[in-house]
């Protein structure tokens, strides 16, 4: 058997089954299993595949053929400009997110010198994309997941950043360390309703703490928003990101806790996503 008939195989299979990316992740699969790119194995289509290497592909497409991500097979994700180690334990780093960087750099110069407070870090994207553009910042990074934390300090370190980041496991209800000049979040932001209309994939094998935040789904939101109140410096900023119809309350809640509205951005599918906040107390 050759790549392409490997290929061709995974992709009938998973197609059966209905998944979406069925040709794109045969290739990013069969890569993975080579130790190698999709670039090279599509210049090596008619290379011969042993049968060693095909029974762990086989292995690897049956996963996917039961809808585990694409992300947690691989134990990888793009984001931003980097490639993140993940596993079942964080959430798979999404697109969206990507806005909360954009606005950071947006809101800074080159050659700031702030200090970020990432709260809920998960595999760490959002820290250390930012401290990848921004040389200058420093981060703390909290997460009330053990297993997460020990991922994000292995990105860190994976991105030469382990000196920069302070990485702590901990609720931020019980964190009352420093003032800081930028709060980022991708909060859990799930109603308890929604949680069982998740599609497949994320509700059968992403972590449910990162995703579910009680009956409004709002639970998270608040008491980040409390506690912002306590850890930003005067005209410090929040960037947080939210869920669907989370727009009007989160801004009420900013607004009645003293923050004024900078920015409301929306996503690909232009849905409002992120918030940008100044404390102006
Ligand atoms: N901050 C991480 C991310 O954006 C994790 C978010 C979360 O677990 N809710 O991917």
């Amino acid at each position: 058997m050759n790549n392409l008939q490997a290929i061709n195989f995974a992709n009938k299979i998973l197609k059966v089954n209905k998944i979406k990316s069925h040709s794109l992740d045969s290739e990013l699969i069969l890569a993975k299993t080579l130790n190698s790119t999709r670039e090279s194995l599509l210049i090596n289509l008619n290379k011969k595949l042993k049968k060693k290497k095909f029974n762990k592909f086989k292995k690897l497409i049956l996963r996917r053929k039961k809808n585990e991500p694409v992300a947690q097979i691989l134990k990888s994700k793009e984001f931003w400009k980097s490639s993140f180690f993940i596993d079942e334990n964080v959430l798979i780093p999404r697109p969206e997110t990507e806005i909360i960087i954009e606005q950071f750099l947006k809101f800074t110069s080159k050659n700031s010198t702030k200090h970020i407070l990432d709260v809920g870090t998960g595999s760490g994207c959002i820290i250390i994309s930012i401290l990848k553009e921004r040389i200058n910042c420093y981060g703390t990074a909290l997460d009330i997941s053990k297993k997460a934390i020990n991922i994000a300090k292995y990105n860190a370190k994976m991105h030469h950043l382990q000196n920069k980041i302070k990485f702590i496991n901990i609720d931020i209800d019980k964190f009352n360390h420093n003032k800081y000049d930028f709060i980022v979040s991708n909060p859990p932001y799930i109603k308890n309703i929604d949680m069982k209309r998740l599609e497949d994939g994320v509700r059968l094998f992403e972590p449910h703490l990162a995703l579910n935040a009680g009956l409004d789904g709002l639970t998270i939101i608040k008491k980040l928003i409390l506690k912002s109140k306590l850890l930003l410096k005067k005209n410090g900023k929040i960037i947080i990101e939210i869920g669907e119809n989370q727009k009007y309350t989160t801004m009420k809640l900013l607004q009645i806790n003293g923050f004024y509205i900078n920015n409301v951005c929306r996503d690909y599918q232009t849905k409002p996503r992120v918030l940008v906040a100044t404390k102006t107390f």
